[in-house]
């Protein structure tokens, strides 16, 4: 039996963002309806026109500035039956890690969680973690990551350090405390719903998001985008980054939690192996069609085939179980994300 009916509506918070615009295109695959919360009018139409496709009445938008702000989605949240919560500060220029990172990614699940409790109708409260809230570090090829783990050592960089901790550290500890408060709120509060947690690693994958300029890519797509045009060196090529996943995998799993008995009050793991961009960039560099490459012609090429670094294992077999999931080739990945970088480029970014 399905959690969610089909047809229900579901809300999302950060539809206008990388992943979120394709949680939301997958929830209208599967014949949701679909609220997002966005910042903006601007935000809000470009999704209109986006998702226009699945039907005028299929995706509305309410305005949200601030997930932080209390009571953020009371109003968002009325005759909803589930609630997606993507939006969440992704980035790494974070001169206070309180103020710009970890404040407005737990107060924002949170608030969340306070306005899915006060709407009866909503029966599970899916939440976009990350790998970030699980991995710590361990010597290379020596531990096999699972749903059991948590991440300890970032939120404790935080509290040692203040404003001198690594801005990467900051981003994990946003995540870890983020997703600890929610298992606590659901603890304490015993709500109506359940949830479920989701933790990918760095996601890459085509853009669909309302992207005005480079700078504005999201930062993981960014990572891969700078290799394109040849602003990072071969020896960042080298380097290890724990594993990646596809967008589209992350959204699919997002909503077969939805329908799925068995994936409430769960925490899923969803990763594929290759832990630096070498591989990546071997891949698209012997798949691109000349047409492709040509949109990019400082693209650095790293050191082809160089072997990848020693990486400790991600155990993903409870989400390949759980929802019969088999994740999207590298190959598709790396070419989808380069082409709609390429149609990015060229129809929106160089007017
Ligand atoms: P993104 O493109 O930057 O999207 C972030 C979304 O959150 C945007 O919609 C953004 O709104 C919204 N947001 C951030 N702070 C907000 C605030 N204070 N108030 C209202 N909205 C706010 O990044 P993404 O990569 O898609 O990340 C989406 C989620 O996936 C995050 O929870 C992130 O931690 C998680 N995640 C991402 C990766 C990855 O590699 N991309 C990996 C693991 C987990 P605007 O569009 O208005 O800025």
């Amino acid at each position: 039996m399905p959690v969610i009916e089909k047809g229900s509506l579901v809300l999302i918070s950060g539809p206008s963002g990388y992943l979120g615009a394709h949680c939301a295109e997958e929830l209208l695959k599967h014949g949701f309806r679909v609220r997002g919360t966005v910042r903006s009018q601007d935000k809000g139409e470009y999704l209109v026109d986006l998702f226009e496709k699945y039907g005028r009445d299929k995706f509305e938008y309410v305005i949200v500035e601030d997930v932080e702000a209390p009571g953020a989605f009371d109003k968002a949240i009325k005759g909803v039956d589930a609630f997606l919560h993507t939006a969440s500060p992704f980035h790494f220029n974070a001169p206070d890690p309180y103020k710009d990172l970890i404040n407005p990614a737990v107060n924002g699940t949170l608030n969340a969680l306070k306005s899915a409790k006060s709407e009866p109708s909503v029966k599970r409260v899916v939440i976009t973690a990350s790998f970030a809230c699980i991995v710590e570090p361990k010597d290379p090829g020596t531990y096999v990551f699972t749903e059991k783990d948590w991440n300890e050592y970032s939120p404790k960089q935080v509290e040692e350090h203040g404003k001198d901790a690594e801005a990467s550290q900051s981003y994990r500890a946003s995540k870890t405390l983020a997703e600890r408060a929610a298992w606590k709120f659901v603890e304490e509060e015993k709500p109506q719903f359940d949830i479920t947690t989701i933790q990918p690693p760095l996601i890459f994958g085509p853009v669909i998001h309302q992207v005005p300029s480079p700078d504005k890519l999201n930062t993981s797509v960014n990572n891969f985008y700078q290799f394109l045009v040849g602003n990072k060196s071969a020896e960042d090529a080298q380097n290890g980054f724990g594993s990646y996943v596809d967008v589209r995998d992350v959204a699919k799993i997002h909503v077969e939690s939805l329908l799925n008995d068995h994936a409430g009050n769960q925490r899923f793991l969803v990763a594929t192996t290759d832990s630096s961009y070498q591989p990546l960039l071997d891949t698209y560099f012997n798949n691109a069609s000349d047409d492709l490459k040509s949109a990019f012609p400082k693209a650095q090429q790293g050191k082809p085939g160089n072997s990848k670094p020693k990486a400790n294992t991600i155990d993903t077999s409870k989400a390949q179980k759980t929802f019969n999931w088999k994740p999207i080739a590298e190959k598709d990945t790396v070419i989808d994300m380069v082409e709609s970088l390429a149609k990015y480029q060229k129809e929106r970014w160089s007017k």
